[in-house]
């Protein structure tokens, strides 16, 4: 594989860009080599600017459920972009992104519109303080909520794969108003609420953690935490920045049957561009200014171009397409796990519906520990043996792999050969 225009233009950006990238785990850092360069994209398949071609599981992190460039999406965007690019003022895609997000998640009765999940999730704290009159965060060791300043201890994704405890530049007094207990732990959560309960203003968790590799909520532990923020006047806040959409039209709490108090979207939603929401019923939302005093705004936030994209991929998706999801991803889970058998390597497969966590070794992982104590080191020689075979996993042994509804059986099929020739790579 050549991949020597990429490395030019990566010398380039080093110099100008951070990282030579805007957003850190596409540097490669955790797996080696240099990043690529994408240049294009059509259904399950993105090319480089060295004209490589890869079978893609990054999807853009998550957006892409569709695969890329999908027909319809480009159609409304392009068709969008003639009508005017941004207002500042209301338009009809986004009042009708709004009524779709509603019929489909009905916890979020009303909806405010952001630029990115990081934008939704501040809010959403911000929102609970206010309704609340109180401080503290029970969050998740290994779940990821962006980058503002209150989630950034102990957090997973970027910190995970870069193996950061928390961010520099946080003050400590933001930090120690977050409490954080390991995942799938409801005693912990009993304890956090026993010890901190009148002070807590909300619980945040990714309902399918996302950001550490991909961690499955056990039976009775959202129900659990549900409970005790009910029980202790806290607020429950589902950070559905991935599962929105992915898992079910309604979300994880659709699927596993919670209602939260406050709901966190993104990445789906705006179809391949920037596009967050947060949302809750309407007595918690009449806070949000204008209707009430916590301030939050957006220049660019309801963007007819990115409502237009959110809207026509939210329009595609129908039953038909989970079902599909669902059959791919189960095929690529068993065809990954028999390679991997066949090979000798023991691996761990975590998935729900199209999030698919890999990891390697034998125990099961249930938290942000677990995934730390598996052989994850093995995962960049891994991932360069799957480049070379024309398949684009993420860059991390701590993200989620996204299987899109472009992926046809036979990328699946290929996708399965090309793993059992890179898991006889992998040194026992
Ligand atoms: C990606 C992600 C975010 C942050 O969204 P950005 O658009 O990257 O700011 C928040 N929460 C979860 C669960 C995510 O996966």
């Amino acid at each position: 594989m050549k991949t020597t225009l990429s490395e030019d233009l990566y010398e380039r950006a080093a110099r100008v860009m951070v990282g030579g990238v805007s957003s850190p785990v596409r540097a490669f850092k955790a797996v080696g080599g240099t990043p690529i360069f994408m240049a294009s994209g059509r259904g399950s398949t993105i090319r480089d600017v060295d004209g490589n071609a890869y079978i893609d599981y990054v999807c853009s992190w998550g957006p892409m459920i569709l695969g890329h460039s999908n027909p319809a999406v480009v159609k409304a965007v392009l068709a969008a972009v003639k009508r005017g690019t941004s207002f500042g003022a209301p338009t009809v895609p986004e009042l009708r992104l709004a009524e779709k997000v509603c019929s489909a998640i009905p916890s979020m009765e009303k909806v405010r519109f952001v630029n990115s999940g990081t934008e939704a999730t501040m809010s959403a704290l911000r929102l609970a303080r206010a309704y609340t009159s109180r401080t503290k965060l029970l969050k998740f060791d290994g779940c990821y909520h962006g980058h503002a300043d209150p989630f950034l201890t102990h957090a997973g994704s970027g910190l995970a794969t870069l193996d950061l405890p928390s961010s520099g530049g946080v003050p400590g007094y933001i930090g120690a108003d977050a409490i954080t207990v390991p995942y799938n732990d409801v005693p912990a959560v009993e304890n956090a609420f026993r010890l901190h309960g009148p002070e807590i203003a909300a619980a945040i968790v990714e309902p399918v953690a996302g950001n550490m590799g991909v961690v499955v909520p056990e039976p009775g532990f959202l129900e659990a935490v549900r409970k005790l923020c009910t029980q202790h006047g806290s607020l429950l806040i589902f950070d559905e920045v991935i599962t929105g959409f992915r898992v079910a039209p309604g979300g994880a709490q659709k699927l596993y049957g919670i209602r939260p108090d406050i709901t966190c979207l993104g990445k789906i939603i705006g179809g391949g561009f920037p596009v967050g929401a947060y949302g809750a019923r309407r007595e918690v939302m009449q806070m949000v200014a204008p209707e009430g005093p916590v301030y939050q705004a957006g220049t660019l936030a309801g963007n007819p171009v990115a409502m237009a994209a959110g809207l026509a991929t939210l329009s595609l998706l129908d039953q038909e397409t989970y079902r599909r999801l669902e059959d791919r991803s189960a095929r690529l889970e068993e065809g990954l796990k028999h390679e991997a058998a066949s090979a000798g390597l023991q691996i761990r497969i975590n998935r729900v519906g199209s999030m698919v966590g890999l990891f390697f070794g034998s125990k099961e992982v249930r938290n942000f520990e677990a995934a730390k104590g598996t052989r994850f080191k093995l995962y960049a020689g891994f991932h360069r043996s799957m480049l070379e075979e024309g398949v684009y996993l993420p860059p991390s042994a701590f993200e989620t792999l996204f299987v899109s509804a472009a992926h046809t059986g036979g990328d699946i099929d290929r996708t399965i050969e090309s793993a059992g020739r890179a898991f006889r790579k992998v040194p026992r």
